[in-house]
């Protein structure tokens, strides 16, 4: 008898060969079905795999803490492997589960870096819905390359009973819009070539749930027309199963699509590198990545990081642009600035990992060993890191979380460090002396999926408080030159502050300038700002760091000592950017200059206890005389209703402080568009439900920071200063 070859052989055989691995993920608007469909595609992948030896995934799912079978959203994005054979050729599909709410996007722009392509998914009956373009922005962002698939056709057969022509019509315009947001969001040379194309099979339709899909060249291939689609919702429910497995299996559809029409790693890591690695491309290192070459230098990048409940282990989850990944190597983290070991190596085969010696470049794999934040950017040697992973939007809602009984603080603690290494779009602030820490997340839903996985998975006791909305302090206007004065009289600081000029705040929110000290004199930074012209290029050279999206320069002349003083100088000025002066709220856009300084000749004289207050209160100070303000957070939301519940819905939207922008009617269905500050917004799910008798529905556009209106002011500090304990007014 003929030995079977196993699974794990037919992996390894295929992660060798780079032209035949697919890197892909998943990605929609929420309920447009990416769950059905990744679980729909294992469960075909164990059905097909039966043919080898020793498989085990058939049936299994992609849901892997137990919220989120009970809430049906899928919550973090899973690793999952396939092989699909096409043209008589095997290949090996790496997918990443996305998932599909908006408050966990930070999850979908993790895994577009370390895809090359994504399959984005249609509802046939509701269309292009906000987060579809969201998605779509997050993939061009990062050149990942889209095909299209539009699911739950069977409502429209079922539930709209649309013919045949009626149905390809709707096809038609969904295509339409979905090209058209490529040609507004991709980059000039994208633009055409990544439009999807029904002829050439870069569009799929089908259900997800009922387990088949066509596209255009299938169809021709099988000779399967929409009405033999029409048929099949004449037949029992096993017939049609059976129809589609036998006929139009969804599986090979939607693979051979994937196969055919997305790029293999080496080809898309040609351009893709230029785009989110800014190193030099002709350096040994940048060879290596473009070419994605398993004997160049090592280049992996993390995405995920996952923490074993049972064993506490830390598993590193990413992509391997270049070299090979061995058992026992020394690497070396570039944002840590540290050197560990790789004890562990696996690839996916399904929802498992395999262990292994080694893992040439191409694929998505996990390491054990090291200990890193996602976004690491793994090497041999010191190298120019990955571009950051920057999420679309911040977190901006806020909850105190502390334990019901405090022996439980330390165990707190470690859990919320756990918790935020698993969920980077979570902010943690924590608190060690009160054990009392604040968590930040991007919506309500988001904090109490949170905190139940710390209740339930974590089993720690946890009291949170209502939520609140975390502002920032920041100045409309320049302040005069003002005085501080160590406490021993010895030294001085002559300080002003201003606004950051916009066009530089605009491309920190946009994170193409990112935090951190300037430490080299050809650091990228100092190019793009002396490019945008908001600062002069004298100013620019002499930057010292950005903090929380705040700018220090030094421009005093000709102080011997001045150098001494600087890293407690921005001790100091860190310290006031992360707690302002009018209510402890973190400061942003304000640029501090140092215009002149006196300064002891003794070191033992300007200490830190000397120059860090003298700083501080100058800072905070100047901050006070330039016209301080508040920023808020503010969502834009998109809110789709029938129309006979317009109005109230617009009252709804008034009565918190919020703003229509548009209104869209289509067949007695109204789109809203809305403005509304997050501090409003709490409870708003709610309240929409009871307006609308449940018919209404809401999805996050778009979340930024503006001012609040002057007339509120005073009474938001003073909420904020009671609710902190600070006396009213220092
Ligand atoms: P996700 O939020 O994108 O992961 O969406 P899910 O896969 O959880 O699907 C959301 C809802 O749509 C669930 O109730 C699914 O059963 C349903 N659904 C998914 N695919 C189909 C389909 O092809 N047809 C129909 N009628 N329902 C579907």
């Amino acid at each position: 008898m003929v030995e079977k070859e196993s699974m794990v052989d037919v992996v390894k055989r295929l992660m060798d060969n780079k032209k035949q691995i697919r890197n892909i993920c998943t990605s929609a608007h929420i309920h447009h079905g990416k769950t059905a469909l990744t679980d729909n595609l294992l469960a075909a992948s164990g059905k097909m795999s039966m043919k080898y030896a020793g498989s085990l995934e058939g049936g299994m799912m992609t849901w892997q803490h137990k919220d989120e079978q009970e809430r049906l959203l899928t919550v973090d994005a899973a690793n999952v492997a396939m092989v699909h054979e096409y043209e008589n050729k095997e290949y090996l599909i790496n997918l990443i589960d996305t998932p599909g709410h908006v408050d966990f996007g930070g999850n979908v722009t993790r895994a577009m870096r370390a895809v090359d392509g994504t399959i984005v998914l249609v509802c046939a009956s509701e269309g292009i819905m906000p987060q579809t373009e969201t998605v779509l922005k997050q993939a061009l962002r990062e050149r990942v390359k889209p095909v299209l698939f539009i699911n739950k056709v069977d409502r429209l057969i079922k539930e709209l009973r649309l013919t045949p022509e009626q149905m390809q019509e709707r096809f038609f315009k969904i295509i339409a819009n979905f090209n058209n947001l490529i040609e507004q969001i991709a980059e000039p040379e994208f633009k055409e070539k990544w439009k999807v194309n029904v002829n050439e099979g870069s569009v799929a339709f089908g259900s997800a749930r009922d387990n088949w899909a066509l596209s255009v060249p299938f169809m021709k291939k099988k000779g399967i027309t929409f009405k033999d689609i029409s048929k099949i919702y004449d037949m029992t429910e096993q017939e049609r199963k059976d129809w589609s497995w036998n006929n139009a299996p969804l599986y090979e559809v939607l693979l051979d699509m994937v196969i055919k029409h997305l790029p293999d790693p080496g080809e898309a890591q040609k351009y893709r590198i230029p785009k989110i690695w800014k190193g030099d491309l002709n350096s040994d290192f940048g060879k290596s990545l473009v070419n994605c070459d398993s004997n160049g230098k090592l280049g992996f990048v993390i995405t995920r990081i996952i923490i074993d409940p049972r064993t506490g282990r830390e598993l590193s989850v990413g992509r391997l642009y270049s070299g090979t990944m061995k058992t026992g190597m020394q690497v070396y983290l570039n944002l840590a600035n540290k050197t560990q070991k790789v004890q562990q190596v696996f690839i996916y085969n399904g929802i498992k990992t395999e262990q292994m010696e080694y893992i040439p470049a191409g694929n998505i794999i996990a390491i054990a060993g090291i200990s890193a934040d996602v976004g690491e950017t793994i090497t041999e040697g010191p190298e120019e890191p990955f571009e950051a992973l920057k999420h679309i939007f911040d977190p901006v809602i806020t909850k105190a979380i502390e334990p019901e009984v405090s022996q439980d603080v330390p165990k707190l603690i470690e859990v919320l460090r756990k918790v935020q290494k698993e969920d980077p779009s979570i902010k943690v602030e924590i608190n060690e002396e009160t054990g009392e820490s604040l968590i930040s997340g991007m919506g309500e839903l988001h904090l109490e999926i949170i905190e139940n996985r710390i209740k339930t998975e974590k089993n720690v006791k946890v009291k949170t408080s209502a939520p609140i909305v975390v502002y920032r302090e920041s100045v409309s206007a320049v302040s005069p030159e003002i005085e501080g004065k160590s406490p021993n009289k010895h030294n001085k600081f002559y300080i002003t502050v201003e606004p950051v000029p916009p066009i530089l705040m605009e491309m920190m929110n946009k994170g193409e300038i990112g935090d951190g000290q300037f430490k080299k004199k050809d650091d990228p930074r100092i190019e793009k700002i002396i490019n945008s012209g908001a600062l002069s290029r004298d100013d620019v050279r002499k930057i010292w760091d950005i903090f929380n999206k705040c700018i220090v320069l030094d421009n005093t002349k000709g102080i011997i000592h001045i150098l001494e003083i600087k890293e407690l100088f921005l001790e100091a000025f860190r310290d006031v950017a992360k707690f302002g002066p009018l209510a402890r709220e973190p400061v942003t856009g304000v640029l501090v200059r140092l215009k002149d300084a006196v300064l002891h000749e003794d070191a033992i004289h300007r200490g830190p206890a000397q120059v860090i207050p003298a700083v501080r209160d100058a800072i905070k100070d100047a901050m006070l005389s330039a016209k301080p303000i508040i920023y808020e957070p503010v969502q834009e939301y998109r809110i789709d209703a029938p129309s006979e519940y317009l109005g109230g819905v617009s009252k709804l939207i008034q009565q918190r402080r919020g703003q229509l922008l548009n209104v869209e009617q289509q067949d007695n269905y109204s789109e809203i568009f809305v403005k509304v500050p997050v501090a409003e917004f709490f409870g708003f799910a709610d309240a929409l439900r009871s307006e609308t008798e449940g018919r209404g529905s809401f999805s996050l556009i778009d979340s930024y920071f503006e001012q609040l209106p002057r007339d509120l002011q005073e009474g938001v500090i003073k909420k904020i200063r009671e609710r902190k304990g600070l006396s009213e007014n220092q």
